[in-house]
């Protein structure tokens, strides 16, 4: 190679010494240690000084954790920042790291021969790109990266391009993947019709009005650089918000999409079995949220004087300062969260709990007609019709004064 070698065709060697490499892998008889090898094959060519410096490829697989307790699924390459990573783990050959570190991803597949290997492939990069970072009190979605290298692939274009289409629109946008490079064939991506280009990154893919998946490359020689170029552009286009480890000492419980935290106690007593946790399906915490519009909170202390009749509490003053209240009847809070004990006298009755960040207050008529939080060893309860609220507060009143 001559020193005029230009970055095209330095890359076009590297890519073919790679490809070399890999047929070297062929002879080791165990798949997994063919595996592991051709992981590092990508990863030795990203190390080797092709990536600027404060890029860091984890040493080997890799899990990532969100403080909304949601995680990764076991990740080839992950790529990380150099300077403000914190090492949670201590062993070579697999790390954790907080999702608020990492830039983004890199499957690595042998062969793309059939759909199913490419399925596979995209759900590992949707459940990492899925991963929300936090900033300050909130989480939101990360413009992290998620990309796929083969080193061959027999899969047709049209067959490739149909079916990842096809998964595409049963997935978010904020999953799909950045690129698909298989080194044998070529580079697959989205074309935006709007900008006549290539949408590369999450953010573009993300608002993007019509996208394409795409062949980008007419051949497959120059794939190597042109994965290369892509994702340097993907790494120096995302900055990554501040960690506070803080957040990661006590995770939340997780539904597939949702997290949710109690405030009041996390269990209950059942009369005929032992104490049991409180947990909430996915169902109900959608079925909570759908009835709790953002903009719509109220004062903790207000909503809790509101429902025993009182103004014991001070608006501003208890830990928990807003939160919704689940009421979708519009029934008053007298009726749904209070109950009456001693001489005229109400206490509160509800469960606080955050979900997706947001306080909200269960009343405890809601609680029990819904059966949100049922005993897990008990027959479901048939709730009759007619269960008013006031109906419900009779017969918590009577077993509190006379139990
Ligand atoms: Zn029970």
């Amino acid at each position: 190679m001559t020193a005029k070698s230009s970055l095209a065709e330095i890359l076009q060697h590297v890519q073919q010494q790679i490809r070399a490499d890999f047929e070297k892998t062929r002879l080791l008889p165990h798949s997994g240690d063919a595996g592991t090898a051709r992981e590092d094959l990508i990863r030795r060519f990203l190390e080797d000084g092709y990536l600027p410096h404060r890029y860091e490829v984890a040493p080997g697989s890799s899990h990532v954790f969100s403080t909304s307790g949601h995680r990764s699924k076991q990740i080839d390459l992950l790529l990380y920042d150099r300077l403000s990573t914190p090492r949670l783990l201590s062993a070579a050959s697999v790390g954790i790291y907080p999702v608020e570190c990492c830039y983004g991803m890199i499957e690595i597949k042998t062969g793309i021969d059939k759909w199913d290997t490419l399925r596979v492939g995209l759900e590992n990069v949707a459940a990492f790109k899925r991963l929300q970072v936090r900033q300050g009190r909130h989480l939101s979605p990360h413009n992290s990266f998620g990309v796929i290298v083969a080193y061959e692939g027999s899969l047709k274009d049209e067959t490739l391009l149909e079916k990842l289409c096809r998964w595409e629109s049963e997935h978010d946008r904020q999953e799909w993947p950045n690129l698909i490079a298989i080194l044998d064939r070529g580079v697959f991506g989205h074309f935006s019709q709007e900008s006549r280009g290539l949408s590369l990154h999450t953010s573009e893919i993300v608002s993007a009005q019509e996208l394409q998946p795409s062949r980008l490359l007419a051949g497959a020689d120059d794939t190597l650089l042109y994965f290369y170029l892509c994702l340097v552009d993907l790494l120096n286009a995302i900055a990554l918000p501040p960690t506070s480890l803080h957040y990661y000492a006590s995770l939340p419980n997780t539904t597939e999409k949702h997290s949710y935290d109690w405030l009041t106690g996390n269990t209950a007593e059942c009369e005929k079995h032992e104490r049991y946790r409180l947990v909430l399906s996915e169902e109900t915490l959608e079925r909570i949220l759908d009835a709790c519009p953002v903009g719509a909170e109220r004062d903790l202390a207000e909503v809790l004087n509101e429902a025993t009749g009182t103004s014991v509490w001070s608006p501003g003053h208890l830990p928990v300062k807003v939160c919704s209240v689940y009421n979708p009847d519009k029934h008053p809070l007298s009726k749904i969260m209070s109950v009456r004990f001693g001489a005229g006298s109400r206490a509160a009755q509800h469960q606080l709990v955050q979900i997706d960040g947001r306080v909200v207050s269960l009343p405890g008529y809601y609680v029990f007609r819904e059966q949100m939080t049922p005993c897990p060893h008990c027959d479901p309860v048939a709730i009759p019709a007619e269960l008013t609220p006031d109906v419900w507060q009779d017969a918590l009143g009577r077993r509190s004064v006379d139990p």
